[in-house]
């Protein structure tokens, strides 16, 4: 191996590296309506422990949607953990609040409180957590998959290894959060971790296909209706669509496939702040992107209980999707004028 990634290494917490490396039965839990940066991460610290002669669950509370059935070893993510273990250590990844684990932790409330645990996140908006964990929260690191691979090397553990599915887990996480290096979030650190993993034998190519350029029919034609929708305000520094159940029924989609459409809304050309809302079942979902140096997408989802990144972020309102819409516009159309260009 010849690119070398010692100089980032000091940027692991040794009380993170202590209790992964020292972990027997590991549960290892992603966030609810996941994606490929908080499975992979999940997948890549499975890896890890493995190597290290330990054994882990990897739990997440949504199932897994059919666009990461190619990341090797996610047949085996659970919805809760195994009964018949005693688990020995709870890492939390890819989770800006320890509620976004979902449904499942609160199904194992105790079982969550009492093993020490270690949280690894890359959230601008996460506050850190209180009692026996070791946090390890780093918003400058584009992806949580960035973050586990120099877990894995500081702990000296080949990326290579495990056949090539811990390079392919990590990198798809990569890929995934920075939209295949194109978002500002991306950093020399990003991609000389990226270049250890496909010199490790990490499918670059394949993993962004199949993450970014790879849909079913019905998806696009799920993303024609939304695209059609759109409407802005302020010269077009607002943009925003919405997506309705009765989308879903008539291209016979499900909401995960609705996971994408932000990203091409967001390309309208003037936008400042760009918005999806979509319709659930008396709630409504909002997902955000904002322009580098403009808005932070945290302070529009903050103040309806999300948050995320300063420009992807998102949040879980309790409100039907008109009302939901017309107090979301009122906070990102003065959000957006305040931006001086
Ligand atoms: P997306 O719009 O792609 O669903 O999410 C963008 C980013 O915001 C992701 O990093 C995601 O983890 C975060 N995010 C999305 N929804 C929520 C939410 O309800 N609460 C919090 N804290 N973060 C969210
Ligand atoms: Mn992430």
């Amino acid at each position: 191996m010849t690119i070398d990634l010692g100089v980032y290494l000091e940027a692991v917490p040794v009380s993170v590296a202590e209790r992964v490396g020292g972990a027997r039965e590991a549960l290892i839990v992603s966030h609810e309506n996941p994606d490929a940066d908080t499975l992979g991460a999940a997948l890549g610290l499975a890896r890890i422990v493995e190597f290290n002669g330990g054994r882990a669950t990897t739990v997440c509370a949504d199932p897994v949607p059919p666009l990461y059935a190619f990341l090797a070893g996610i047949e085996a993510e659970r919805m809760d953990p195994d009964p018949a273990t005693a688990y020995d250590l709870l890492v939390v990844v890819d989770c800006g609040t320890l509620d976004r684990v979902g449904a499942v932790g609160r199904r194992h409330a105790a079982l969550f409180e009492r093993l020490p645990r270690v949280i690894i996140d890359h959230h601008l908006s996460n506050p850190g957590s209180a009692g026996p964990s070791a946090d390890w929260i780093d918003p400058d690191s584009a992806a949580t998959c960035e973050m586990v691979t120099l877990l894995a090397v500081r702990l000296g553990v080949p990326l290579g290894a495990a056949d090539g599915a811990l390079a392919a887990a990590l990198m798809a996480g990569i890929v995934m959060d920075t939209s295949t290096f194109a978002h500002p979030n991306v950093t020399p650190r990003t991609l000389t971790i990226a270049a250890a993993l496909v010199e490790a034998g990490a499918p670059l190519a394949e993993i962004s296909r199949l993450l970014y350029r790879t849909k079913p029919d019905a998806q696009l034609r799920l993303f024609g209706r939304v695209l059609e929708r759109l409407e802005g305000s302020d010269r077009g520094r607002v943009v925003w669509s919405s997506l309705f159940d009765a989308d879903l029924l008539a291209t016979g989609t499900s909401p995960a496939d609705s996971e994408g459409i932000i990203d091409l809304l967001s390309q309208a050309e003037a936008a400042e702040v760009t918005v999806i809302f979509k319709e659930g079942s008396g709630e409504t979902r909002i997902s955000v992107r904002t322009k580098p140096g403009g808005v932070d997408a945290t302070v529009l989802t903050g103040a309806f209980g999300g948050g995320g990144h300063a420009r992807a972020a998102g949040a879980t309102i309790l409100l039907p999707l008109e009302e939901a819409r017309e107090a979301v516009l009122a906070v990102a159309r003065r959000l957006a004028l305040a931006v001086a260009r």
